[in-house]
């Protein structure tokens, strides 16, 4: 790390379960962040300002005025722009460091498959359940920590899947793919600002500790934000017998 580096990561550097070291690993990872939205907005914003070095930010979708109410890393001047774009301005100004490669795409089976194996930590920041069982298929194939993270109305939740222990479940073992999920979309359903940012901060922070190896991820718990009573509950997550995702 260069003086400007100790400087900048300084409030990171004090902590003594991050120091030089945790700062050096979140330097040297790569993360990829599955949408740019009201999720991927703060998830992003917050792992570029941690210093996490090569992000990966993918979205096929364009910045739109109904955007801006939650979705911080866009503006009003970036209305049209694609949002991966917008969130590569965003993250630049805040932390040059951060290397992005922001992907306008929607991503097809191969190509999740092919980012998730180049990934230290894959953050799911996405809004319907489909992409949400293509990510972990693609996450459980490569044996890559999953942080998914969902907000609907007054209510989110978040977790960590993480394949890389024997025992532990994945996405699918908890919402079975085969489950008729009707998906809410934000656009008819509504969410409450702050949300997505409570939400897409705790996955921020999962993702952060799972590259430095410190503290308790919440692989096994499901979150559950009642934003309106502002309550938390976290109930156990297992391995569902013979999940076809991850039971193989
Ligand atoms: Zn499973």
């Amino acid at each position: 790390m260069n003086d400007e580096q100790l400087l900048r990561y300084s409030r990171h550097i004090l902590l003594d379960e991050i120091g030089i070291e945790g700062q050096q690993k979140l330097l040297a990872a790569r993360v990829l962040v599955i949408g740019a939205g009201g999720l991927g907005s703060p998830a992003a914003l917050y792992l570029a300002s941690a210093g996490v070095g090569h992000l990966t930010i993918v979205d096929d979708d364009d910045v739109d005025l109904t955007n801006l109410q939650r979705q911080i890393a866009h503006t009003t001047a970036r209305i049209g722009q694609p949002k991966a774009l917008s969130a590569q301005e965003a993250i630049g100004a805040i932390n040059p460091d951060v290397r992005v490669t922001a992907l306008i795409e929607r991503v097809d089976e191969a190509r999740l498959a092919e980012l998730a194996a180049a990934s230290d930590v894959v953050l799911d920041c996405t809004d319907n359940f489909r992409t949400r069982h293509a990510v972990n298929r693609a996450c459980v194939a490569a044996r890559v920590p999953l942080v998914s993270g969902a907000v609907i109305r007054f209510d989110g939740q978040v977790s960590v899947f993480d394949p890389r222990s024997a025992d532990a479940p994945c996405y699918s073992c908890l919402f079975p793919q085969d489950q008729a999920f009707e998906d809410v979309a934000c656009s008819t359903m509504g969410v409450f600002a702050p949300l997505v940012g409570v939400v897409g901060a705790t996955q921020a922070a999962e993702a952060l500790k799972i590259v430095m190896g410190i503290g308790t991820s919440l692989a096994g718990r499901l979150l559950m934000l009642d934003g309106l009573r502002m309550e938390w509950t976290s109930i156990g997550v297992g391995r569902a017998a013979g999940c076809p995702v991850c039971s193989l």
